[in-house]
């Protein structure tokens, strides 16, 4: 009977992360990831970043592959005829250590795992987690290649979706209101004319958000982010949109997206070499899973922990949090001798007393207030009708630029920007 202190499922970053630190701390960790290797199946946007967890790893950073460090935010609202775009830089950005990295996954994963197996991690790829062991009503191992193997924890950490943490009992089967999918294709282009064309120098980097028809005016948005020597660009829509009846394909719309004024001039001459899809969590702390059981924890996009700001989508850092604190709650019940709910309870102390469920209970009304419909369409119709206006020089004279602006401000349209900057005050 094979038997390890700790099996992991799932070697994503939240896996990763329990398994590098676990190993590191001579607990014997098994991770089963069932991509040809750790990255293969793995997909963000992807901009991580790092304060948050820069002092858990901290031997991580220095040699980490990561991509550009992000010096230049964009933002724009997108209509089909005009679009209104606003640029950030600020000098703190190029402060050493930068706060952000642009990272592609595939090669990132990959060298996290060699890191956690130099530190005494095994780790089997190309093997799926087929079905958790119970015994005595608790989770007691898993079967994985037809294999039963047995340990004092299971980590799940199977991702967005996490089949293994229902089977657990620790999610109920996900509706698609806490989902949204993403589509993502990473575009080679030459390090210089990403320089020139986002106006950056070196390894500075730009990180743009774009809401409006992008999604036809639905729930989600579109990024890019710039890597060494290519660009990802990717669209993210609600996976609820067309179960009222509106059948929006995503590729299609990131296809779209591609050929727009905003990006076409962007990825001009770009080869496309990498195209991906995965769903991401959208519940903010109402989609969170049960985070422990008898002899198991769930972790990363597994119990949900993914945030939309609107701003930021975060997810990477959340993963990387939970699968530390998950392998210290594991160190902590190795030291009481018991693996049942009772003990891996800390696992949920160590979150709440962190910056993940602190964030989590500080945003808990983001998807509420991101649901509002006006933020897809309305808001940025308004914005970018208001500036056509302003840009106007007609034949004859000019209005006064108060009575522009009014004109486009009904008493009724003041009345729900209004009420809307209500909902906002619960951001
Ligand atoms: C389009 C998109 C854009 C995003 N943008 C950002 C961003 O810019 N910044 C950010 O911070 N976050 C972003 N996110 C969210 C972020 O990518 C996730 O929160 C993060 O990847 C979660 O990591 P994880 O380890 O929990 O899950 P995953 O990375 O999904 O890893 C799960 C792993 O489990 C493996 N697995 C699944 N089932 C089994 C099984 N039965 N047996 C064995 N292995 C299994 C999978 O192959 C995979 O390797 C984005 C997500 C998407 C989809």
């Amino acid at each position: 009977m094979e038997r390890f202190e700790v099996i992991i499922a799932g070697g994503g970053l939240a896996g990763l992360a329990a398994a590098y630190t676990l190993a590191g701390a001579g607990v014997e960790t098994l991770l089963i990831e069932r991509g040809d290797y750790p990255g293969s199946k793995n997909v963000t946007g992807g901009r991580i970043y790092l304060n948050p967890v820069r002092d858990l790893f901290p031997d991580l950073w220095a040699s980490a592959p990561l991509e550009r460090y992000i010096v230049r935010e964009g933002a724009a609202m997108v209509t089909p005829e005009r679009s209104v775009t606003f640029f950030y830089r600020g000098d703190e950005l190029k402060e050493d250590p930068p706060q952000s990295y642009s990272v592609l996954r595939a090669r990132f994963d990959r060298w996290f795992a060699e890191e956690a197996e130099a530190r005494g991690a095994m780790i089997i790829p190309k093997t799926k987690v087929q079905d958790l062991i119970r015994q005595n009503g608790r989770v007691a191992g898993v079967v994985a290649g037809g294999d039963e193997l047995f340990a004092e924890v299971v980590l799940i950490c199977d991702g967005a979706l996490s089949p293994l943490g229902e089977k657990a009992g620790l999610r109920t089967w996900p509706s698609p209101r806490h989902f949204a999918l993403g589509v993502k294709e990473v575009i080679a282009l030459d390090a210089a004319v990403i320089n020139e064309r986002f106006h950056l120098e070196g390894r500075e980097g730009a990180a743009h958000l774009y809401v409006g028809d992008v999604t036809r005016g639905r729930f989600g948005g579109a990024f890019l982010y710039t890597n060494l020597e290519s660009v990802s660009l990717g669209l993210v829509l609600g996976l609820d949109t067309n179960s009222a009846g509106e059948n929006l394909h995503v590729p299609s719309l990131l296809e779209d997206f591609k050929a727009s004024p905003e990006i076409a001039p962007l990825v001009r001459g770009g080869q496309g070499v990498e195209y991906s899809a995965h769903v991401i969590p959208e519940g903010g702390y109402g989609g969170l899973g049960t985070l422990y059981g008898d002899g198991v924890l769930l972790a990363g996009d597994a119990a949900g922990f993914a945030l939309n700001l609107g701003f930021t989508v975060r997810g990477m850092e959340y993963a990387l949090a939970s699968g530390y604190w998950a392998a210290q709650a594991v160190m902590e019940a190795r030291r009481a001798g018991r693996y049942d709910g009772a003990t891996l309870a800390c696992y949920q102390r160590f979150l709440e007393e962190s910056f993940v469920l602190k964030d989590f209970r500080a945003f808990r009304n983001n998807p509420a207030v991101l649901a509002n419909p006006r933020l897809f369409r309305h808001y940025p119709e308004l914005a970018a009708g208001i500036l056509k206006d302003i840009y106007h020089v007609p034949a004859g004279p000019k209005a006064r630029l108060f009575d522009t602006v009014r004109s486009r401000l009904s008493l009724g349209e003041l009345f729900m920007i209004i009420k809307d900057l209500k909902g906002f005050t619960k951001l």
